[in-house]
Parts: C-alpha cells; sequence; structure tokens
C-alpha cells in the first residue's frame, strides 16, 4: 500500500491498526471470516471505475467487454457450486438480497412465515424495526421445547395462515434444517419457499452439509461469511423465477453493480470448489463439535442441543450467571471477539440478553484445529468465570496472542 501511505497516512494507519487487531486476536464472531490475499487482490481493482447496469449482454453503457466476461464467470462457478439453475451476483450484500427476493414474489401486504429472530432467524426475516415488514405481513415459527423446528407445528401454522411465502434459514440456529418437510409444507398450502443460507453457504459449497439449492423456488445469501468472498449477496432461484428476480434487482433496487466485488466474488468462488476448501469445510465442523463437547463439561448450557454446523447458542446468564453483554466485554479483553445474542424467548433485553453467540470458521480459516479449540474452549471459560478479574484476563490476553502468533494470517 505505499502509494496509499504516501497520499493518506491517516487513513493508511487506521488500515494497518486493523490489520493488527485482526492478526493478534481470535475472530469468533460467526459472521466473520478471512478473506484470502488473492481475494483481497481481486476487490482492489479498476474495476470500481466501471458503470454496468444491465447484465451480461444486456448493458445501459458501453464498454463492457471484461465487466461482462467476469460476472459471467461468477455466474459460471456458483451455479455450478450450488447446482442452481439460475443466479444473479449483483446484491450489494444480504439484507438488500433479501428484501429484493421478497418484491420479486410478493405484493405488498402480502404473507410471509419466517423464523422468530430469538429462535435463530435474522432481522431482514421479518423483524418490526425493518422495512419489509413495514410491507409485507411476517408470522413467525419457532423452535420447540428440544431446541429443533417442529415441522408439525410448522404445518399446522401454514395451513391455519396460508403465507405466500415459506422462509427458511437463520443466523443464530445451530441445527440441520428439514429441506424436503419445508418443500412438501409449502407444497400442500401452494407457498412459494426460500431459504437465505447466509451463514452456511460456505458449509454447503464445501459439500460438509446438504444443499437446500434443489428443494427451494428462492435461494439468498451473504458471499462474506462462511463463504469466504468479499461481502456482497446472491440470490439464487429456479428458471421460473429469473427473470422476476433479475428485474428486482434491477433496475428494482439498485443502480451499478459493483464490479470489483463481483471480481473477487469470482475469485472466491473458484476456491470453494478446489479440494482445499471440502477440507476447510469439514473442518469447521469438527471444531464446532469439540468446542460444543469442551464447553459442555464446563458447565455451558447450550441452546438448541448442540450445533450441526459452525456456531453455537450459549445461555451464559443461566449457565453462569453472567449476561450476554458481560460475557461479551470479557472476551473482548482477552483478545476473543464473540457477539451477545438472545436466546429462545429471552427474558432478558437484547442489548443485554442471556447468551453469546460463537463461531469457528474465522480461526478454521487460520489453520487452527481441535487441540487450538481445547485451549480457546478453557480460556473462554476462564474468561467468563472471573469476568471482573481484570489481572486474570490481562494474563489470559497474553495467552491468546500467544496462540495467534502461531497462526498468522496475512504476513
Ligand atoms: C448476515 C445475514 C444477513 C445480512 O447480511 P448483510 O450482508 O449484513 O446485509 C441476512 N440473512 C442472514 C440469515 C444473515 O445471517
Amino acid at each position: 500500500m505505499k502509494n496509499l501511505k504516501r497520499e493518506d497516512l491517516k487513513v493508511y494507519r487506521i488500515i494497518k491498526n486493523e490489520e493488527k487487531r485482526q492478526e493478534e486476536g481470535l475472530e469468533m464472531i460467526a459472521s466473520e471470516n478471512y478473506v484470502s490475499r488473492a481475494v483481497l487482490e481481486a476487490l482492489g481493482n479498476v474495476f470500481t471505475n466501471k458503470y454496468s447496469e444491465g447484465y451480461p449482454g444486456h448493458r445501459y453503457y458501453g464498454g463492457q467487454e471484461f465487466a461482462d466476461a467476469v460476472e459471467s464467470l461468477a455466474i459460471k462457478r456458483a451455479k455450478k457450486l450450488f447446482g442452481a439453475e439460475h443466479v444473479n451476483v449483483q446484491p450489494l450484500s444480504g439484507a438488500p438480497a433479501n428484501m429484493i427476493a421478497y418484491s420479486a414474489v410478493l405484493k405488498p401486504g402480502d404473507k410471509v412465515l419466517g423464523m422468530d429472530l430469538s429462535h435463530g432467524g435474522h432481522l431482514t426475516h421479518g423483524h418490526p424495526v425493518t422495512f419489509s415488514a413495514k410491507i409485507y405481513n411476517f408470522v413467525r415459527y419457532k423452535t420447540g421445547a428440544d431446541g429443533k423446528i417442529n415441522y408439525r407445528e410448522l404445518e399446522k401454522m401454514a395451513i391455519q395462515e396460508k403465507p405466500k411465502l415459506i422462509l427458511a434459514g437463520f443466523s443464530a440456529y445451530t441445527r440441520q434444517l428439514d429441506y424436503r418437510k419445508f418443500q412438501t409444507i409449502a407444497k400442500k398450502v401452494g407457498a412459494i419457499t426460500m431459504i437465505d443460507i447466509a451463514h452456511i453457504a460456505g458449509l454447503i459449497a464445501g459439500k460438509a452439509i446438504e444443499n437446500p439449492v434443489p428443494y427451494f423456488d428462492i435461494i439468498t445469501t451473504t458471499t462474506h461469511k462462511t463463504l469466504r468472498g468479499p461481502r456482497g449477496g446472491m440470490i439464487m432461484c429456479k428458471k421460473k423465477f429469473a427473470t422476476a428476480i433479475d428485474k428486482a434487482v434491477f433496475p428494482g433496487f439498485q443502480g451499478g453493480p459493483h464490479i470489483n466485488t463481483i471480481a473477487a466474488l469470482a475469485v472466491a468462488l473458484g476456491e470453494a470448489q478446489k479440494n482445499d476448501f471440502r477440507k476447510y469445510a469439514r473442518q469447521i465442523l469438527k471444531n464446532a463439535k469439540v468446542l460444543e463437547q469442551e464447553l459442555k463439561k464446563y458447565g455451558f448450557k447450550i441452546m438448541f442441543g448442540g450445533t450441526d454446523n459452525h456456531m453455537l447458542l450459549l445461555d451464559v446468564f443461566g449457565s453462569k450467571g453472567v449476561s450476554g453483554r458481560e460475557a461479551e466485554i470479557a472476551l473482548d479483553k482477552i483478545g476473543i471477539s464473540v457477539n451477545k445474542n438472545v436466546i429462545p424467548d429471552d427474558k432478558r433485553k437484547p442489548l443485554d440478553p442471556s447468551g453469546i453467540r460463537i463461531g469457528v470458521s474465522a480461526i478454521t480459516t487460520r489453520k487452527m484445529k481441535e487441540k487450538e479449540i481445547r485451549k480457546i474452549a478453557d480460556w473462554i471459560n476462564r474468561a467468563i468465570e472471573n469476568y471482573r478479574d481484570s489481572r486474570k484476563l490481562t494474563k489470559i490476553r497474553e495467552e491468546v496472542k500467544t496462540l495467534c502468533r502461531l497462526f498468522p494470517l496475512y504476513r
């Protein structure tokens, strides 16, 4: 970054500080990851200068030879990787991708059956604070007492509510969904099916968990979580919905696509086709399982009974008497980033809930395995149990730094 350093030392220094922060800490926020150097390089390129409204072969400005080439390549790779009939790589991120998908198939006032936020769903699945909740009529299903989705209840709700769209997908639920059940229930009530795979796209691409793409009409995702690409969104769908989705993206919602991001996405999708990525996805599942077992041993209550993916939701208040906010702060002090999170039907408030959510996808990118996970589980337990003891926390912080030095990121 020698030009940046010369031209704007302030911004250069901030970026350098962030680089150091990422190097010296353990990133365990479940929605984060570290992209490869190749993806980073592809992200900063001259395509940021280019306007490319429209789609490959049908653009509104000239000079699209190479924009077409790179967008077509990203689409081709995504189709192959996920077995999708149609792919749109232009959504700027996950939240807009969902908004766009709703608008493609729903009219204002139409009903959507989605997962309750406190049970693992995402804000964009109908939380009252969002714009989509002002336009569409969201009703919500929850997980049962055993922590799993009760499909018989879901079916009853679907028959009663007759939604136009049934929505699956989550950002804090940790179990494998039964895709076929969603399909069967939707068929019974004549609903369109949509799944938001923002969190698990990388596990699907790496063939570590079952692929929902064949079972759903519309699939939305982010590209920067387990998929390990640049920040962005994607919508996949059955041929039947292709025109509606493309029109909803542009001109429905967006203007010019960020072709530089799409170039970096093409690189990430290329990486995801490789055998190394499959190993990575399988290692994520192994690491999450070991973390689950270790934390259970330390007496943590794991929501939904455990995990089938890359993350865990812990009831820290119920198990250790420490709130989610206090746990997040304690872990921050030892250099482990996580986020406080509500647990199903949480009695505490969202800003100071009962839980924390922990993910292993970023540290698995750093090549950490079972052995390191055991150490990390011990640190998490010690930090939470001693959350008021800054001497103990400072000591653990040094141990975390030492481990991080053994697993360098971009150096
Ligand atoms: C992260 C996430 C989103 C939002 O993605 P952004 O890129 O932050 O807009 C949408 N849906 C789910 C399920 C997510 O986990």
